[in-house]
């Protein structure tokens, strides 16, 4: 895959295999991968089967890492290595199979060095802890220690089209420090820059049980992923239905769901409001808005909301979008056709019900222009739900408690960013909003690829990722007790 990057640009399609434990697997039966933008063949990948899953598994369990921390490490750095330097062709490679810009898989590239560079540090950290028995009345003279191990079955991974290199790494980079054995099945909407990496992983010194990357149609390799003996963890990240129908079926499996999300932005009186619309326009355009912690509503003081709209609209209207090869372009596409058509009828909607439309809502296939609405009610579909694409629908509210409660009514639970510098808002709004996270003054994706990351409610159940949380996700923890 590697050596077929180079064809990229010129339009040649990249066919690829896949690997289970070392043997290459093809199949007659193939997903076609197609730009988003033009449309062109991009690639395509086998459709495996659940026997080919049930093999994966097996062989998966069967094996037990012999990697030292230190060669774990290293493996994890020499990948983080080879994808900075593969990164101009790693980058075509998402804007070829997602239509992101160029701008924006660029930087998802930087984010999943990052991830592997974390990772590695954090395979050289042993956190054993060592508890003292004799700090009570009925104590004895013993210590009490803990040490991490990793599963003894297979952690199954399921990842979305969104981030299609980063989602991945978030999985494999925290297994790989953890000594685990991982087979992941990426979007079928973007399964190139998995394999890619799977390759990358195997170039750096990986042994090849130790990942495995299956791609097909979940109607026929999700039952194996998700029910069989041999899998002890499913993570996944996705939307909320498809989650929900994961976590009734992968039953007695530790179970890490990060699911959809429905971010707000809001913005208080005392903002800066040049800083709060140029972070509202970041927050809801970055990644063609498909980010599950995109700004995905804008709850604004009555008091500021027509200077805060105007300058929203200003920096709405300096978002060039088009060809995402297209240097001068910041946005690329959504993910296809059928994703713009369902955000534009989202819009319309809201516009039939008397929002009002300031810039955007034009369509062209899968591009779908940065789009600003005002006065959308809370209780519309637009913002009931997520829309996963580039809209600022705008909420007008009077005063704290109402932000508040409008922000809660939702059932999604990721994260938030609030715009004010007075300590007591702050206050409130870190204690009372039902999220994982609370962002002051940035954008709520706002993250260190290191720290705690997840949702809560239909978000996900409250385990987090990033690279920490992940690797604690990923194991076992043992105590073992010593006289002492
Ligand atoms: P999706 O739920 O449609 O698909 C996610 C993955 O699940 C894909 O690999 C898909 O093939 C697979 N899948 C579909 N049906 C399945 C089934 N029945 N059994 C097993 N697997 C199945 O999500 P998407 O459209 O690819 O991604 C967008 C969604 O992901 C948005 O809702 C977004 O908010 C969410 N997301 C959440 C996070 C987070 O960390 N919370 C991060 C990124 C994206």
């Amino acid at each position: 895959l590697l050596s077929a990057l180079a064809g990229i640009r010129a339009g040649h399609p990249i066919h690829a295999s896949l690997q289970i434990a070392g043997h290459t697997v093809d199949s007659p039966r193939r997903i076609d991968v197609r730009s988003p933008y033009s449309g062109a063949l991009v690639g395509s990948v086998p459709m495996v089967t659940a026997a080919d899953v049930e093999r994966a598994l097996r062989t998966a369990k069967a094996w037990r890492s012999p990697l030292s921390r230190h060669q774990r490490a290293t493996i994890l750095l020499a990948t983080a290595e080879r994808l900075r330097a593969a990164s101009e062709a790693v980058s075509d490679l998402i804007s070829a199979e997602s239509g992101l810009s160029k701008a924006d898989t660029r930087y998802e590239v930087g984010r999943a060095c990052d991830v592997f560079t974390f990772a590695a540090h954090e395979a050289l950290r042993d956190d054993g802890a060592t508890f003292s028995c004799d700090i009570t009345p009925h104590g004895r003279s013993r210590k009490v220690f803990t040490t991490r191990e990793p599963l003894l079955g297979v952690i199954s991974a399921i990842t979305p089209f969104n981030h299609p290199l980063n989602q991945v790494a978030h999985k494999v980079a925290p297994a790989i420090a953890s000594n685990n054995r991982m087979v992941l099945k990426p979007s079928e909407k973007t399964p190139l820059s998995a394999l890619l990496l799977a390759e990358i992983l195997r170039d750096a010194g990986l042994p090849a049980e130790m990942f495995t990357v299956l791609t097909g149609d979940p109607a026929d390799i999700a039952a194996p992923l998700l029910s069989a003996a041999e899998v002890d963890l499913v993570s996944f990240t996705g939307g909320v239905a498809v989650g929900k129908q994961i976590a009734a079926r992968a039953v007695y499996k530790r179970q890490v769901l990060e699911l959809g999300g429905n971010d707000p932005l809001i913005v208080m009186e005392d903002a800066d409001l040049d800083e709060a619309a140029a972070l509202a326009a970041s927050g809801s355009y970055k990644n063609s808005g498909q980010r599950c912690t995109a700004i995905k509503r804008i709850l604004v003081q009555e008091t500021v909301a027509a200077p805060f709209i105007a300058r929203l609209v200003e920096n709405t209207l300096a978002v060039r979008h088009g060809d995402p090869f297209d240097e001068c372009n910041s946005m690329g596409t959504v993910i296809d056709e059928a994703a713009a058509i369902a955000i534009e009828a989202r819009v319309s909607d809201a516009i039939a019900r008397g929002a009002r439309l300031l810039c955007g809502h034009q369509r062209n296939g899968a591009l779908y222009a940065p789009t600003v609405l005002d006065r959308v009610d809370p209780s519309w579909p637009l913002v009931a739900q997520e829309t996963f694409g580039p809209v600022s629908p705008v909420i007008r509210f009077r005063d704290i408690d109402e932000a508040i409660a409008i922000v809660n009514a939702v059932p999604y639970g990721l994260s938030s960013a609030v715009c004010t510098n007075r300590m007591d808002w702050i206050t409130r709004f870190v204690r009372e909003l039902q999220v994982g996270t609370v962002n002051i003054r940035e954008v709520p994706g706002y993250r260190l690829e290191l720290t705690p990351f997840g949702g809560i409610k239909d978000s996900g159940l409250g385990y987090k990722e990033g690279v920490l949380e992940a690797i604690k996700g990923f194991t076992n923890l043992k105590t073992w007790s010593l006289p002492w």
